[in-house]
């Protein structure tokens, strides 16, 4: 070992499929990355999984533990997928959560990753926003198929609202749920008691939610905005009545009173929104279309956007289904992700891009900064000459 490296404290990660042979050959090759690094190895961690099912997430929590109180700062995998074999978003949440907990991931086959300090905060923002992103697509997709179920008068499957038990379609009243809802509904509007509040108090009481748990303040907050307990639910779905309209109502005007207490829902970026349209120079906007499919229009397309108003002219740049476009958007993202110098010569002509864009902007400003130092040069003549008293001040 060389005596002027400084020696940190190491962790490896092993991990093969059960198809595969031993962990040994992996943590040979990462005890060599070790030492010629000057890492001492202090902690292995050896996983066999399947190759189909096996998730490693406790291993993983119990690493991020591990490296945040101290054990060690590196931790050595052989390479990225071994961390993570659910998609390229899923290993870069990783690499987010690795950072957060201030341990430097070494990757054996991707040395790159340590070259990448300077765009990683970058990189990590993009994985958090697409992260996002992809999230609430699949919410879409997702309320988009019951959607279908519901109007053609099927329960769309999933769990009923609490309550309630489905029986072939139909919403079955479940008496001792239905109970829990009344006094739940009671203690909120006619107890003025906060959902914190009910959520200790039915604990306290020995009232449990489905599986015997202790009902949760959000299950609690969710209880109460459930519109299917006055006997409908919002896809269509008849449901038995279990809170009548007065005790809705009450409990209607106390979240009114309450709303200031909640925290403002966090609304979604769209990936494409508030960029330049390539027509007309207009911003991109989103329509969600309610219960038709997302688009991205131009604003330049309406009467009153500033384009119109410049040109007397409508942008003809067409509406585009958000999905199709995004679906591209994301395959490209994904595939620049897996091949570093994609990304970063990507990144590298984005950057260039606005840099240029920025000159650009620099000179289309030049005149109009001259003119504000000629009228602050006059202002100050002004002020002279009045300090002089050749101008009376007003
Ligand atoms: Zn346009």
């Amino acid at each position: 070992m060389n005596a002027s490296k400084t020696e940190s404290r190491a962790a490896l990660w092993l991990c093969v499929s059960t198809g595969e042979q031993s962990l040994d050959p992996q943590e040979s090759a990462l005890r060599a990355l070790a030492e010629e690094q000057g890492h001492c190895v202090v902690t292995v961690y050896g996983i066999k999984r399947s190759a189909w099912s096996g998730s490693q997430d406790d291993e993983f929590v119990q690493l991020l533990k591990d490296g945040k109180d101290g054990h060690f700062t590196h931790v050595l995998v052989w390479s990225l997928d071994r961390l993570d074999r659910q998609g390229v978003l899923s290993t870069l949440k990783k690499l987010e959560q690795l950072d957060d907990a201030g341990i430097n991931l070494v990757s054996y086959q991707e040395r790159w990753l340590d070259q990448l300090s300077s765009v990683r905060g970058l990189l990590i923002s993009v994985i958090a926003w697409v992260a996002q992103w992809e999230s609430e697509r699949r919410s879409e997709r997702v309320k988009a198929r019951k959607d279908d179920l519901s109007g053609r008068g099927l329960w769309p499957g999933g769990k009923p609202p609490y309550g309630y038990t489905n029986e072939e379609g139909v919403l079955v009243k479940v008496d001792e749920e239905a109970r829990n809802v009344e006094l739940i509904y009671s203690m909120y509007a006619d107890q003025a008691m906060g959902q914190r509040r009910i959520e200790d108090e039915l604990w306290r009481r020995g009232f449990k939610g489905r599986k015997g748990r202790r009902f949760h303040k959000n299950s609690i907050h969710r209880i109460l905005n459930d519109p299917t307990y006055l006997g409908e639910h919002p896809n269509g779905v008849k449901a038995p009545i279990i809170v009548d309209k007065e005790m809705k109502s009450g409990v209607e005007a106390r979240m009114r009173e309450n709303r200031h207490l909640r925290p403002a829902k966090s609304k979604t970026v769209w990936p494409l929104q508030g960029m330049k349209c390539g027509v007309c120079g207009s911003r991109i906007s989103v329509d969600s279309g309610g219960s038709r499919r997302r688009t991205y229009y131009c604003r330049g397309r309406q009467k009153d956007s500033g384009y119109h108003m410049r040109t007397g002219k409508t942008c003809t740049a067409p509406r585009l289904s958000a999905n199709d476009i995004e679906d591209r958007l994301l395959s490209e993202l994904t595939t620049a992700m897996r091949s570093p110098e994609t990304f970063i010569t990507t990144l590298d002509a984005a950057i260039s891009r606005l840099e240029a864009q920025e000159q650009e902007l620099a000179t289309d400003i030049g005149p109009l900064i001259e003119e504000i130092e000629e009228l602050n040069r006059q202002l100050i003549e002004i002020d002279r000459a009045r300090t002089k008293g050749r101008i009376p001040s007003a």
